[in-house]
């Protein structure tokens, strides 16, 4: 039986320290974020890190920012102009390490952040002019060593459809390192695709059929070497497409086949309706989802039953309140 979050250990976040509240600023000061801190936090196990504070840069410090050219900037401090580059990067290489151990189910970096921005940090040249935008050095050489864990920052989470695309991809990631990655077994796989096929046609009915084919051409014999690799990289292209209205309404009308036989036709009626009511963006994704659920516990139809789709994450985060 594959296994979800509750039956294991918390999922492990990694995040910029400042958000949490630390006060590890260059100027003493935090950036603490409401939703990352309290409404996320209960549910999850954060791993602080502070690439400045912790490669040896004390509190308060000077500021810093990119310089040189996008495709391998410096950090250089704004008025001394001392060169941190080396120093962050020798430190970050033993920090991925311990992080690597920690098996990161995501991580929330600071914005804008010449050490921890996820992408479109300003680059400047001497003189102090925008010539391109950058990761920060250390969200940089994250990103290359765990190009599969499910990356954002906390500004873009304040876009509904983002913040529930990452919390999302979050916990598919988690019940693919417990129930995929370290069992290596096929079986596995076959049973993880099963429960994730409605979650993967809201982001891509034709990727979902490629992943399909994937599973179809596997076996115990080849599974390691071929099957796993190529499933993995194509399920995390998948999961980081946004996953639309239309998209969301095919899928809601998909459910409804399973339900077809058990539903009185103003039963059908209603739930058409609905349907309806979210394509024209009238209600929120959870209000089909409510109602699909409720067939769902009443009639008990397995495929549906089974579906991550209608229970991806925590309720209580009302993350498809708002999309
Ligand atoms: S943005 Fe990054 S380096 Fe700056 S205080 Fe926050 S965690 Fe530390």
């Amino acid at each position: 039986m594959i296994v979800t979050p509750k039956d294991v250990e918390k999922i492990k976040l990694g995040v910029s320290a400042c958000l949490l509240g630390h006060k590890f600023r260059y100027d003493g000061t935090h950036q603490r974020d409401p939703f990352v801190a309290d409404v996320l936090g209960p549910f999850v196990e954060y791993i602080p890190v502070c690439p400045e504070v912790e490669c040896g840069l004390g509190i308060p410090r000077e500021a810093m920012r990119l310089e040189g050219n996008s495709s391998s900037p410096r950090l250089v401090t704004h008025k001394s102009k001392r060169d941190l580059t080396d120093l962050m990067i020798e430190w970050a290489k033993n920090r991925l390490d311990e992080l690597e151990r920690e098996d990161l189910c995501g991580f929330i970096f600071k914005s804008r952040s010449p050490s921890s921005g996820m992408e479109r940090v300003k680059v400047y040249n001497e003189s102090g002019a925008v010539v391109g935008h950058s990761p920060g050095i250390f969200a940089k050489m994250f990103m290359e060593r765990f190009p599969y864990i499910p990356v954002e920052d906390e500004g873009r989470l304040n876009d509904p459809k983002l913040r529930e695309n990452f919390i999302e991809r979050v916990f598919v990631f988690h019940r693919w390192r417990h129930n995929v990655v370290r069992k290596q077994t096929f079986r596995y796989l076959i049973e993880f695709h099963e429960r994730h096929k409605l979650i993967l046609m809201a982001h891509s009915p034709e990727l979902l059929r490629k992943l399909g084919r994937i599973v179809a051409s596997g076996s115990n014999g080849n599974f390691r070497k071929r099957v796993l690799p190529e499933y993995e990289a194509l399920l995390w292209k998948v999961m980081k497409l946004i996953a639309t209205t239309k998209k969301h309404s095919n899928v809601l009308y998909h459910c409804m086949g399973f339900l077809k036989r058990y539903l009185l036709p103003d039963e059908k009626q209603e739930m058409i309706e609905v349907i309806e009511a979210y394509r024209a963006e009238h209600v929120p994704l959870i209000v089909p989802i409510t109602l699909i659920n409720h067939y769902v516990r009443k009639y008990k139809p397995p495929y549906l039953e089974a579906q991550y789709y209608l229970n991806p994450h925590p309720i209580e985060l009302r993350l498809r309140n708002r999309v």
